[in-house]
């Protein structure tokens, strides 16, 4: 039988029981990766990794908060304990707020910056000493073409939290290089998930259509494939023209 890309790669999908994560989870179990869904909803979690497996991937499910280090401490624990070590880590794990400058009080700046970048950064920190045992790592944060236009929509808390995961790419990617780790990013522009219900917009887009989870997995497989063997600390933008510079 012919070799998949990903075969045994040890991949952590954040937030990937639903949306954009789950999609990810797929392509990469598809392409042979053994996934682990790393997210805070039990429910949805365990509901995506008994369909993966009914497809006949490799996946599993451990219920994290991203925003918690020692929740991501024990998460790896864990999948040290089932799996081994991690290959491949995609910070997916976000939320939106759509909120006016004026209205977001401290908790809730507080808590979009929690899980969409100190949660990146902590999966990070606890992931890439694997990665540098191994000198191998790919991992791959999904940032947002908010961050890049202060967002149409989306509040000043969520715009920040993108724009912040850009410098995280760079930083880890500059520390992580020598170690045969490479940090990119992904920026989606209006992709359809239960986050952009009710945004319709598409006649907006230049494409004509808004982007699909499957968009932004096909990404992040090039990212993590030897295809981008020599990629790091960039950003690709996936929003059907919708912002070009
Ligand atoms: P989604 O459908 O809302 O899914 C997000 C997933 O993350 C959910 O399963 C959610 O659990 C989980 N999550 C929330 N807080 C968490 C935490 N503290 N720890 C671990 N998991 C947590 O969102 P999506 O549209 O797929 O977006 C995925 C990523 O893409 C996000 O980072 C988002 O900012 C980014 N993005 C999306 C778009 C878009 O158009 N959809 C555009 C640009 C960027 P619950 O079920 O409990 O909420």
């Amino acid at each position: 039988m012919e070799k998949k890309t990903l075969e045994n790669r040890h991949a952590v999908i954040t937030g990937g029981s639903r949306g954009i994560g789950y999609a990810i989870a797929g392509f990469l179990g598809e392409n042979g990766a053994t996934v682990i869904i790393a997210d805070i909803n039990s429910e949805t979690g365990k509901t995506a990794v008994s369909q993966l497996r009914k497809e006949g991937k490799d996946a599993y499910f451990y219920e994290t908060d991203v925003s918690n280090p020692d929740s991501v401490q024990n998460m790896m624990k864990r999948v040290h304990e089932t799996v081994g070590d991690i290959d491949i880590l995609v910070n997916n794990a976000g939320i939106l707020d759509d909120r006016g400058v004026l209205d977001i009080d401290p908790s809730s700046w507080a808590k979009v910056i929690g899980i969409n970048l100190s949660g990146a950064h902590y999966c990070s920190q606890a992931i890439v000493p694997d990665m540098m045992k191994n000198r191998f790592g790919r991992i791959v944060n999904i940032a947002s073409m908010a961050g890049q236009t202060g967002g149409f929509k989306a509040g000043v808390d969520y715009v920040s939290s993108k724009a912040g995961v850009f410098g995280l790419t760079k930083s880890y990617a500059r520390y992580c290089a020598r170690y045969g780790i490479t940090v990119n990013a992904v920026a989606p522009g209006l992709i359809e998930t239960e986050m952009t219900k009710g945004w319709a917009a598409a006649d907006e887009v230049p494409l004509g259509y808004l982007g699909s989870p499957l968009d932004i997995a096909k990404t992040v497989f090039f990212l993590v494939s030897p295809l981008a063997d020599y990629m790091t600390g960039q950003v690709l933008s996936v929003n059907g023209g919708l912002f070009m510079y």
